[in-house]
């Protein structure tokens, strides 16, 4: 009856098999047949997790990114590699993935608005395109061979024009549409000799705001691509396309995909005027987070599309899987309760299952697994674990005076000038230092319980002592302690956060071999007691050079864990920032002069359609002003942001009212500092001065220069001297030479601005 499928499954493994194999051969432990059996097994292994389906998908494996294996396959290799008219082997993906001695990698940013990031298709007035079969069939031949019915799934056309970059001044990549359509048809060509029925083409592009032309490109490429066999799929996800469903009535494909879980409200839109002669695969099962399905709701939803489409309706996870960890079952050290609310990708298709059996033999058929389902709702909805009383009350009485600071920011900073004594063009790092071997071997054995409380206390004072000695040493002006018992900067928050729990094996590929473990806030958030106030107090009585106090964000903590579905994610912001206010005025109380709010997340939690933004700034916004404003005028509140693209947010960024903000400005040699300007940035900002993301020291000089520039743009009192980022993945040498060199140079432009 409903046919059952999957979008992509997480390829990493359940013990990060691909992990270890990708690093393995990286440093030449294994060559390149034994990854490829790592490959050839994992694929195997999660097929036949799948195997319950109807289809299976292919090509949702990839040994780096989806996007690339896409630009593997479609041949579309940028001219600067040298590589053309070759077949692409595995040694060659991975330049283009990582770089090699000539050329910088291809570029990487995240796919939508996951933490999942891509490599970007590089494109030119001359790339062309041409199908490298070494790509994508030996897999299906794979699945083939499993005696599986494996559903190719691609990165539909324009899609993939569209997440590409254009590396030509007056070139429209769009143009590329007509060459790259015949490589597609040559796909489908030759999995339709394979026996092939379906093939998903992921065309996620549609939830986003699209200019006309790139809206006339859909009618356009799939008009070309139209054939009986195999029959298209049109996935969308990740957001509503009501809005696109008279233009994608009109492309001959034989079924949509939509996502039920992100968007519901498109569901009765959609299934109003549902094209008759279409399938529509429903994504009931949220592949985007890790709650269990409530059974009984996703059933009446799944029920109510069947009496429109009857045969024509498919079942489906809202995307795929890829963002999700793979198996709840190894959880064991989990609480029970917690975990008992929780499906990971291996659950999720377990959940699919029994929702196609309800359907197809009605709700009996799958009582007790309802029974089930709505016990732990209801058990979710009403756990004592969840709803703490006091947090809710904190939040009813919140007032606007509790999102102020007491005055304006040129009367704060007036005070803090005072209290602080600083020269102008302040010098101050981001937070982190090296993560040594010992510090985090010190880390580990705390941990594993081999290393004791006090000894563990000792070893981080050293290693914060050695921090503040040589940043006195090195001349800085506002110092910090340089978080070496931190071994990531949500986690570390959330670990102390009641309202968190962590798994120990729910790894999600963020790119490459890089995985995360991001926490799961599954209940009303509090501080039980401070977090950090021990390690800054500690730095600042080893100096008398004031020691920044450093925190993440509420809207970081958000946005780097799996949050809880159960209440707007506003509500969870505003908690999170209720507990980082407590830590903030602990820490103002024992005399820290200046606190750090990290946000390096507030951009990425933007939603993908336009109308929505403002929405979202304005609560992240008052998220974090809960966050910071319980301080006197006198403390004085940083924040910082590491990427670059402020165009768009910064009346939000404004608004957070931070009498400083660091940000990343480097890379684009100041150019953003222009945007502040015409903005006319009001509170004090410290441009990155040099990129910390390379292990290049630039020298003295070219620091001057674009301090210089700084200075040229925003008026010097309102300026700091600082790096990108944190340094914590630099070694002491690196950081040794650049910060005496920012010092330098703040030394120098300095002495130029006083005498002139
Ligand atoms: N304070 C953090 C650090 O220095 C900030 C990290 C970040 O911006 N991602 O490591
Ligand atoms: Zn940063």
């Amino acid at each position: 009856m409903a046919v059952t499928h999957s979008l992509g499954f997480p390829r990493i493994g359940a013990g990060r098999e691909l992990k270890k194999a990708l690093e393995a051969y990286w440093s030449g432990r294994i060559g390149s047949e034994q990854l490829q059996e790592t490959g050839r097994r994992l694929r195997e292994r999660h097929w036949r997790l799948q195997a319950g389906l109807d289809l299976v998908p292919v090509g949702d494996f990839a040994y780096y990114d989806q996007m690339l294996t896409m630009t593997a396959l479609l041949g579309a290799i940028p001219e600067r590699f040298r590589f053309r008219d070759q077949s692409l082997d595995l040694e060659r993906y991975f330049q283009l993935a990582r770089g090699n001695r000539e050329q910088p990698a291809l570029e990487m940013t995240k796919w939508f608005d996951t933490n999942y990031h891509y490599l970007v298709p590089e494109f030119d007035r001359n790339t062309t395109f041409r199908l490298d079969p070494a790509w994508l069939f030996g897999e299906v031949d794979e699945a083939l061979a499993l005696k599986l019915q494996p559903k190719p799934v691609l990165i539909g056309p324009v899609t993939y024009l569209y997440l590409g970059k254009t590396k030509e001044a007056g070139f429209d990549r769009l143009d590329l549409l007509p060459r790259l359509l015949p490589v597609y048809g040559e796909i489908l060509a030759r999995l339709r000799d394979r026996g092939i029925h379906w093939v998903q083409l992921d065309e996620p592009a549609l939830a986003l705001d699209l200019t006309p032309d790139w809206l006339a490109a859909y009618p356009a490429a799939y008009g070309a691509l139209a054939t009986a066999e195999p029959k298209l799929l049109l996935a969308t996800y990740f957001g509503s396309v009501a809005d696109r469903r008279d233009l994608m009535a009109r492309l001959p494909v034989a079924g949509w995909h939509i996502d039920a879980v992100r968007a519901p409200e498109q569901v009765p839109q959609i299934l109003d005027d549902y094209p008759a002669d279409k399938v529509l695969s429903l994504g009931l099962i949220d592949g985007r987070n890790i709650w269990r399905t409530d059974l009984r709701r996703a059933l009446l939803q799944a029920e109510a599309a069947r009496a429109r489409l009857e045969e024509r309706l498919w079942l489906a996870p809202s995307c795929s899987l890829l963002h999700v960890p793979t198996d709840l079952s190894l959880e064991s050290a989990l609480d029970p309760e917690i975990r008992s609310w929780l499906a990971f990708a291996v659950q999720k298709l377990e959940e699919l299952a029994l929702l196609d059996r309800g359907l197809r033999l009605g709700a009996e058929s799958i009582q007790a697994e309802l029974a089930e389902s709505d016990r732990v709702a209801n058990a979710r909805a009403h756990s004592p674990r969840i709803h703490s009383p006091a947090v809710k009350a904190r939040l009813e009485a919140l007032g606007e005076a509790d999102f102020q600071r007491g005055s304006s920011f040129p009367q704060r900073i007036a005070r803090q000038r005072q209290r602080l004594q600083l020269p102008l063009l302040p010098t101050t790092t981001i937070g982190s230092f090296p993560q040594t071997p010992e510090i985090r071997k010190a880390r580990a054995d705390y941990r594993a319980g081999t290393l004791h409380q006090a000894a563990y206390r000792d070893a981080m004072h050293e290693a914060i002592q050695q921090a503040i000695r040589k940043q006195e040493d090195w001349g800085l002006d506002v110092l910090v302690h340089g978080e070496p018992e931190r071994n990531d900067m949500v986690e570390y928050f959330g670990e102390q956060l009641e309202g968190f729990a962590f798994t120990h094996h729910g790894w999600v590929q963020s790119y490459g071999s890089r995985c995360v473990k991001p926490p799961i806030i599954y209940g009303d958030v509090a501080r039980p007691k401070p977090m950090t106030l021990e390690w800054i107090t500690f730095a600042q009585r080893q100096t008398e050079k004031p020691v920044k106090g450093m925190l993440t964000g509420p809207v970081t903590l958000l946005q780097w864990s799996f949050v809880r579905d159960d209440q707007p994610r506003s509500v969870t912001a505003l908690q999170l920032a209720l507990a980082i206010r407590d830590e903030v005025q602990d820490l103002e109380r024992a005399g820290v002069s200046v606190i750090q709010i990290d946000e390096p997340a507030f951009r990425e939690g933007l939603p993908l359609r336009r109308q929505e933004w403002e929405e979202y700034l304005r609560w992240a916004t008052r998220a974090f002003r809960l966050a910071s404003c319980g301080v006197g005028d006198d403390t004085q509140i940083h924040t910082h942001m590491c990427y670059s693209e402020f165009g768009d947010i910064l009346p939000a960024i404004a608004e957070l009212d931070a009498d400083v903000i660091s940000i990343e400005t480097s890379r684009s040699d100041m150019e953003l500092l222009n945007s502040f300007h015409s903005f006319r940035y009001p509170n004090d900002i410290g441009p990155g001065i040099y990129d910390i993301h390379s292990p290049r020291v630039p020298e003295t000089e070219e620091m001057v220069r674009l301090l210089e520039r700084a200075c040229a743009t925003i008026p010097p009192e309102r300026l700091w001297v600082n790096p990108d980022c944190g340094l914590k993945t630099r070694a002491w040498a690196e950081v040794e030479a650049s910060l005496t060199r920012m010092v330098a140079a703040a030394r120098t432009v300095r002495e130029r601005l006083m005498h002139g």
